[in-house]
């Protein structure tokens, strides 16, 4: 048998995160432009679409400022959003970009839809006896409620879901890899499958399992590791497991 064990990543993964984020801030935008119109703070609505477009490409310019830790989570927030209301010319208070972030987390789960062929997927691996597990960088209630929302529930129980803000370490530190193989009892013939190239195939294979790469954004690979295969669609990931006969429990 090839892999006793598979992981999942759970963001642009398991589903896409990326319509998810622009739905929900849409929605956010949408419902405090509504009552700044009621309040007369300002005078006319502006197009949502052309707002989340310049929302989105402060996020992408200060993220590297997140990743690399020059800055923290909320200051990075505050700074897309008060970069994009200076843009429209908008009110912009902190306290403003951190009410609108903690109604963003609040809602978002509820704009999470699965990648086609995630229960499929779910039923091979449990009718091959495979254990499965998600090691996700993100907050504990957020990442709960996207699983519930995109049907996990039923396949994965809680003591098979590692969250990094809830454990203290987060990928790529091979800790959280290997503090989910003990939690899940297995040591070896491992495989996790992921849409991030440094979080997830460069912290699986330091972490000695080997990995998938899903590369559901189209980003290109920026070290010399070596994944088993590297796809674009969860359904290709499906395929795989459907067609390798070493895997029939
Ligand atoms: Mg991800």
């Amino acid at each position: 048998m090839r892999w006793r064990t598979v992981c999942f990543d759970l963001d642009n993964t398991l589903f896409s995160h990326e319509d998810a984020f622009e739905k929900a801030i849409c929605y956010c935008f949408e419902k405090l432009q509504e009552q700044w119109l009621q309040e007369n703070r300002i005078e006319s609505p502006i197009d949502v679409a052309m707002w989340f477009k310049t929302f989105k490409k402060y996020s992408d310019l200060h993220w590297n400022q997140f990743e690399t830790r020059k800055i923290t989570a909320q200051t990075y927030r505050r700074l897309r959003y008060h970069d994009t209301m200076k843009e429209f010319q908008m009110p912009y208070s902190d306290k403003e970009a951190d009410a609108f972030h903690a109604q963003y987390y609040d809602i978002v789960d509820s704009f999470s839809e699965p990648f086609e062929g995630l229960d499929e997927l779910m039923n091979e691996l449990k009718e091959r006896n495979v254990k499965v597990g998600i090691i996700t960088n993100g907050g504990v209630d957020t990442q709960y409620r996207k699983i519930e929302k995109i049907g996990l529930s039923s396949f994965i129980n809680n003591d098979q879901i590692f969250v990094s803000d809830e454990l203290g370490v987060a990928k790529p530190n091979r800790e959280i890899f290997d503090l989910a193989l003990r939690k899940l009892g297995v040591t070896n013939e491992k495989l996790f499958i992921g849409d991030s190239w440094e979080h997830d195939v460069c912290g699986a294979i330091d972490a000695g399992w080997d990995a998938i790469y899903l590369n559901t954004r189209k980003q290109p690979a920026s070290t010399d590791h070596e994944p088993v295969a590297t796809y674009t669609k969860l359904t290709q990931v499906l395929n795989l497991i459907k067609n390798d006969q070493t895997m029939k429990g």
